[in-house]
């Protein structure tokens, strides 16, 4: 599983280039901010789970974790073409690759949005037991990043 850190490393490198091309804050600090607040939506799921008094519907939703999401911004960056698009693209596109190729999965299209909604978000596209994808929901909140 990915761990904050690996995506700390990630996210400078891009955040380097992205000075060394521009020169510029913004585009700079850009892949540092969505290389990270992507795993904020960890937060939807913990909260629901908690809701339910800790009961497993055996789903994971996790609505910021999507290529499409990474589409989207390329189709804007081309329409638009602020350079901080450009960090903001990276930094998304470096935190799937790293949760895609770190993380455990069932289904080489688990990181597609819509491919999770289409099967209704099961749990076992991210782990093949059922237990493993309460382990992080049953922690406290502030052990939560642990987890991402
Ligand atoms: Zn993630």
């Amino acid at each position: 599983m990915a761990r904050p850190l690996a995506h700390l490393v990630v996210s400078t490198g891009l955040a380097t280039l992205q000075w060394i091309q521009t020169g510029r804050l913004a585009p700079t600090i850009a892949p540092l901010i969505s290389g990270f607040l992507i795993d904020g939506d960890h937060l939807v799921d913990f909260a629901r789970y908690q809701a339910s008094g800790r009961k497993s519907e055996g789903r994971i939703v996790l609505p910021l974790h999507g290529w499409e999401y990474a589409i989207l911004l390329f189709l804007v960056r081309r329409i638009l073409g602020k350079q901080i698009i450009d960090g903001l693209l990276l930094g998304y596109v470096g935190h799937l690759v790293v949760d895609q190729i770190t993380n455990t999965t069932t289904h080489p299209l688990t990181y597609f949005l819509s491919f999770r909604w289409w099967r209704g978000f099961p749990s076992n596209l991210f782990t093949h037991t059922s237990e493993a994808h309460v382990d992080w929901m049953n922690g406290s909140l502030t052990e939560l990043w642990k987890h991402f």
